[in-house]
């Protein structure tokens, strides 16, 4: 096995043993977060088996898709979206959009999406950790936020939510904060919410034991 089989292979094996202690069922879907390595490494993850990968930045996303578009990849998009950066974003074959942060933020998506006749799939962000360095809704507003993107968006496919846990060393607060996540998901799912993103290199495992179904990692996985 090379470097990168062997990281794939260690975090592999940490998410079975999360989320086995949830449920068999609880079927895990993990991003590679590539945002502060190259082409290249992205490359040599996929050939160790990796086919999702996250970035952050809208430039970068296009950069390496277009370096590796003989690759069959799957690009999230996991940061913040500025409103001048939204066209360029969805000129992207972009697989799913973590970092939606707002209605309004959703609007205008679902405004460009309209003028080019697509659609594109977005997760809700909620700011569960309530932390002013964070972005997303926050959790007394998420479910009516959800609900109003739904009815109000008609070409975005909203599939879910996705938070970052709170930033602390008391693991109870991260705890709490996904817990408060989950919960929202989990009253969203009969209006068709089915991806819970939450989990990152520090706390994926604990993410998983509150409930997410779709982990981001970079610096576990790229060093
Ligand atoms: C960078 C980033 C990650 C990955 O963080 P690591 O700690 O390197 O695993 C996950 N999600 C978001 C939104 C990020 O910006």
């Amino acid at each position: 096995m090379n470097i990168y089989e062997k990281r794939l292979d260690a975090v592999f094996e940490k998410i079975e043993k999360a989320r086995t202690k949830v449920s068999e069922h609880q079927i895990i879907k993990l991003v590679a977060v590539s945002k502060s390595v190259t082409s290249k490494e992205v490359e040599l993850l996929y050939n160790a088996g990796q086919r999702a990968f996250g970035e952050n930045r809208v430039q970068e996303l296009a950069k390496k898709s277009e370096e590796l578009e003989n690759l069959p990849l799957e690009w999230h998009f996991i940061g913040r979206l500025q409103k001048n950066k939204i066209n360029a974003l969805l000129d992207q074959n972009v697989s799913l959009i973590h970092s939606c942060e707002s209605f309004s933020l959703a609007k205008e998506i679902d405004k460009r999406l309209e003028a080019k006749g697509k659609k594109v799939n977005i997760l809700l962000q909620i700011n569960s950790a309530k932390e002013d360095s964070k972005s997303g809704v926050m959790p007394e507003v998420a479910n009516e936020e959800y609900l109003k993107i739904l009815s109000e968006c008609k070409n975005i496919n909203l599939l879910g939510v996705m938070s970052m846990g709170a930033h602390e060393d008391d693991r109870k607060l991260v705890q709490e904060s996904f817990e408060a996540t989950y919960k929202i998901f989990e009253s969203l799912k009969s209006h068709g919410a089915s991806i819970c993103s939450m989990g990152m290199s520090g706390d994926y495992e604990l993410a998983i034991s509150c409930g997410s179904n779709m982990v981001r990692l970079g610096s576990t996985i790229f060093h």
